[in-house]
Order: structure tokens, then C-alpha cells, then sequence
């Protein structure tokens, strides 16, 4: 394993992008200070340097956001569809234009690798173009009763103001998921990014402004008062609707605070996603699929593969091969060329990472590679492969979201199927066989929202993303997001020649 710490960094340019990115909050289409002028540090976690300091709101501040997408709703919502799906259409062209600027300020506030970063420019570009296209399909239906008497007409009106929650480890992606379909429908928002990767969703929305989204619609909130803000937005019967994607035990605080008002909801929460590899899988798809399952964002994806189940008359050889692969990464800043795993969100994340190690190690679980934080400044931890994970030790139960490999092995089909039901997520599967009626099984058997056969990344802005279980309740992107901001009207109409 290869560590690139030290290589020099090109600080103009980082200064440079730095010094344009907005510190204020967005409100009402002004860039304002927050009400007791307090800040949020904004922290490199390759360096553990600060990078930024951005607007800290209070609560009143959340509720003035509030103020103004309850004052732009009307107006929006009477906007033409395909005027909000034209400044869509723009954001997304606007994005790609400025592709090495968002991805470096992701990889400086996040961490993750640049090659990666530009990825998640394409893939949450995507949400941008193709809710711009959704936008002007919204469609009703029309139709007589049965009865005869009457005809019925469904049309689809947006949910109203909505709050939107977002975490630290995809900035981009994880908020125009939201902001895409919501926008589109019709909604104003209130958009409140994670404290420790607050910086791209203030470039985003300054490029939304740019493509010409009016005063309102779009309100940012930065603050570290997350929990008594979220609880004076969500109790303010104007909002409609709130979307969150972060941890479980979040969202299960945040669906109590939905009740009284009856909020419609949509949760994207945590995974605890199986890989499962059968004895006929086609060994090199499987290891090139597992690293790509693993260990992009180093493993910090709700996505990520976190039980490798594999069949025992491949395991040894699974196992040595990623084990490996795993060996010969190069893990350091992810500004540097070549690296391929950065760091950790922060310190607490590479503890948690180690106590799931050192508890799978002292119950037995065999160490192929990695196993230990790097000392800092950074927060890095090894890609780590631990063979021979079983029952009682953390790391079989909980979600990992670091770049650690637990394989976990069986023997038949049955087995598998048991041990990857045996969770409380539901988010994604991945299965490798080249069997296609028994990969038909596993998408049939595995309890879980998306699956992937023979592929390690399902992700894509045309497709449902989705969880079961604890994993949440919505979809976003496909045919199904854009739902999630709409609600069906009815109206009856009598018929003409009836009595
Ligand atoms: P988190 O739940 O700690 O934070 C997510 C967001 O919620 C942040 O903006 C945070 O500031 C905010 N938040 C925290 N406490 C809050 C409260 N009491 N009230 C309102 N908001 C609050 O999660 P995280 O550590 O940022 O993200 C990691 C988790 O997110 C993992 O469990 C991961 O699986 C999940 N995730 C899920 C998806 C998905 O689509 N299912 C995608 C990405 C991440």
C-alpha cells in the first residue's frame, strides 16, 4: 500500500476557488449574514487544515428561509414547466462548464478523490438534465366513472414548500437528487447541507441563480443548531414536505417531527449492503465489481458493499485476489495524482472504523490487509480486507462507511439468501453469478430497493434510487422522484346527460 502525504500542493488554485465560493446564507435571493454573526469552520480532513468559514444560522434564520419558499410558492408553482425545466437545463450546462471547479472543491471540503469527484459532477449533473426533461412530463389522467355519472380528472400539483437535509459524503449528487425534482414539480425550497461539506451546496445554488432560478425558490441554510432549527421548520405548518438522506436513527427523529403537522416524507437512509459471490461467479467481474462497491468515496456511500457473502470454493481465491488489489492502493490527499483512497470524513470516523477492526480481529476474523489509522494530520485509515467474519462480531451487523472489506462465508444458495436478509437495511444488493435463473433468485429473495447483478455501482439519475426497511421510504430520480414532490388532485365532474 502506497501513502502519499507529502507530495506539494497547488495552493493558489485551491485559494483562488476558495476565495470565490459564497460564505453567506441564501435567503430570499440575498446573500445574508446569519443572525449572531457566528461561523462554521470548514475543515480539509486530508490536512485537518481549515479551508473556509461559512454563516452558522439560528433558528430564526431557518425560519426566515422558510419565510421566503412560503412567499415564492405560488409563484412558482404558476411558473411554466418548461421555464423551470429550461433553468434546469441551464444549471446542468453551467455544471458541466465548471466541472474542475466543483470537483476540487468537493475533493478539498470532502476529501475524496478528484477522478471521483468529476464523477459525481457527471452523475449529480445527471439529476439537473433529466428533471429538466421530467419537468413537462407531468401527467394527469382523464377518464369516466364507472358508474357512468360523472368524469374523473387527476391532475398533479406540487407538495408545496419543502425542507431538504442532505449529508457530507456526496455534496453534489446527494443535493440536486433533491433539489432537481423539486424544482421541477413546482416546490421552493429550504436546503440545509451537511455542517462538515457546507461549501458545494453554496456554489450550487450561486449557479442556480446564475441560470436564472427567481428570488426564493432556492433558500441555503448552514448552521451547527441542526437539530432545534430542523425542529422549527419542520413545526411550521407552511412547510409541506421534508426530504432527508442521512444516518437512520436521523430520520427515525425526523418522521416523529413530521407527524404532527403529517408532513409527506422522504427518507433516504443508511445501507448494509450484500455482495454475494457464488462459486460459478466470473471471479475477475466480481473483484473488479468489489472494488468498485468498496472502495469509491472510500467506502463512505450508503451503497457501499459492506457483507461480502461468498461461496466457499471461491473464497480463498476472492479473498487473496482482493486482498491484493487492496494492497497496491495509493492512499493520501485526493488532489494528489493517482491516489485512489483518500481520507475519513473526520477522527471520530477513523475510531469507529478501528474499534470495528480490532473487534472483528480479536473475534477471529483473519487480517489480509490494512487494519490501522494512519497517523494524522489527515483522518486516513488503510483499505483493510478481514477474511472469515462471523456472527457476534460489530462489523457483521453494522454500517461500515470506511474502506474496509468484511467477507463473511457460506455455503448454498439458501444460506445466502438468510445471511443477507439478516439486517435491518435495505437499501442495495449486489450479486455475481453466471447463472442468470439463480441471479433471478437472489433479485427475487434479497429484501432490498435496488439490486445489482454482476455490476458493483447501480447508481444512475434514470432509475429509482431507493431503500426498504430501515433504509427509508421514496424514491429519488427515474420516473418515481419527481412523485415524491407532487400530489394528485381529483375532481369530479358530472356527466352532461345524466339526471
Ligand atoms: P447524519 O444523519 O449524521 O447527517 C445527515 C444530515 O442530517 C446532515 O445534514 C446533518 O447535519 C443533519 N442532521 C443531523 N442531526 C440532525 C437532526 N437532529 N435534525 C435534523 N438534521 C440533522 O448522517 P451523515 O453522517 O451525514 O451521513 C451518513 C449516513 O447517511 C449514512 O448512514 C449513510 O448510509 C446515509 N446516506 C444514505 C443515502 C441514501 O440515499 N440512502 C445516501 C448517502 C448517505
Amino acid at each position: 500500500m502506497t501513502i502519499v502525504m507529502n507530495s506539494a500542493l497547488d495552493e493558489a488554485k485551491e485559494a483562488d476557488l476558495l476565495a470565490g465560493i459564497p460564505d453567506r446564507l441564501f435567503i430570499g435571493g440575498e446573500w445574508v449574514e446569519a443572525e449572531h454573526h457566528r461561523v462554521i469552520e470548514v475543515i480539509d480532513p486530508s490536512t485537518g487544515r481549515r479551508i473556509a468559514s461559512v454563516a452558522d444560522a439560528s433558528v430564526a434564520d431557518g425560519i426566515r428561509a422558510l419565510d421566503a419558499a412560503a412567499a415564492a410558492q405560488a409563484d412558482w408553482s404558476r411558473t411554466p414547466a418548461r421555464v423551470r425545466g429550461e433553468i434546469l437545463r441551464r444549471a446542468f450546462d453551467l455544471l458541466q462548464q465548471r466541472t474542475e471547479q466543483f470537483a476540487l472543491l468537493m475533493t478539498l471540503e470532502m476529501g475524496k478523490p478528484l477522478a471521483e469527484a468529476r464523477g459525481e459532477v457527471a452523475y449529480g449533473g445527471e439529476f439537473l438534465r433529466w428533471f429538466a426533461e421530467e419537468a413537462v412530463r407531468i401527467h394527469g389522467r382523464y377518464g369516466a366513472n364507472p358508474e357512468g355519472t360523472g368524469t374523473m380528472i387527476v391532475t398533479q400539483r406540487p407538495v408545496g414548500p419543502c425542507y431538504l437535509i442532505t449529508p457530507w459524503n456526496f455534496p453534489l449528487a446527494m443535493a440536486t437528487r433533491k433539489l432537481g425534482p423539486a424544482l421541477a414539480a413546482g416546490c421552493t425550497v429550504v436546503i440545509k447541507p451537511a455542517s462538515l461539506t457546507p461549501l458545494t451546496t453554496l456554489a450550487l445554488v450561486a449557479l442556480l441563480e446564475e441560470a436564472g432560478l427567481p428570488k426564493g425558490v432556492v433558500n441555503v441554510i448552514t448552521t451547527t443548531s441542526t437539530a432545534r432549527l430542523s425542529e422549527a421548520v419542520l413545526g411550521d405548518h407552511r412547510l409541506r414536505k421534508v426530504s432527508f438522506t442521512g444516518s437512520t436513527p436521523v430520520g427515525v427523529g425526523l418522521l416523529k417531527l413530521a407527524a404532527p403537522n403529517v408532513l409527506r416524507t422522504s427518507m433516504e437512509l443508511g445501507g448494509n449492503a450484500p455482495f454475494i459471490v457464488f462459486d460459478d461467479a466470473d471471479l475477475d467481474a466480481a473483484v473488479e465489481g468489489a472494488l468498485a462497491a468498496k472502495f469509491r468515496n472510500m467506502g463512505q456511500a450508503c451503497t457501499a458493499a459492506n457483507r461480502f457473502i461468498v461461496q466457499e470454493g471461491i473464497a480463498d481465491e476472492f479473498a487473496a485476489r482482493l486482498a491484493e488489489r487492496v494492497r497496491a492502493m495509493r492512499v493520501g490527499r485526493g488532489t494528489d495524482e493517482g491516489v485512489t483512497v483518500g481520507p475519513l470524513i473526520d477522527h471520530k470516523a477513523v475510531g469507529n472504523t478501528q474499534r470495528l477492526v480490532d473487534d472483528a480481529v480479536g473475534k477471529g476474523a483473519v487480517l489480509l490487509a490494512g487494519g490501522s489509522a494512519i497517523d494524522g494530520p489527515g483522518s486516513f485509515f488503510e483499505p483493510t480486507v478481514l477474511d472469515r467474519v462471523a456472527d457476534g462480531m460489530s462489523i457483521k451487523v453494522e454500517e461500515i462507511f470506511a474502506p474496509v472489506v468484511a467477507i463473511i462465508r457460506f455455503t448454498d444458495e439458501a444460506d445466502a439468501v438468510r445471511i443477507a436478509n439478516d439486517s435491518e437495511y435495505g437499501l442495495v444488493g449486489y450479486v455475481f453469478t453466471q447463472d442468470f435463473k439463480r441471479g433471478q433468485r437472489m433479485i427475487d429473495q434479497v429484501d432490498t430497493g435496488m439490486m445489482g447483478l454482476n455490476v458493483g455501482v447501480v447508481s444512475n439519475a434514470a432509475a429509482p434510487f431507493g431503500g426498504v426497511k430501515q433504509s427509508g421510504v421514496g424514491r429519488e430520480g427515474g420516473l418515481e422522484g419527481i412523485h415524491e414532490y407532487l400530489e394528485a388532485k381529483y375532481t369530479l365532474v358530472p356527466d352532461a346527460y345524466s339526471a
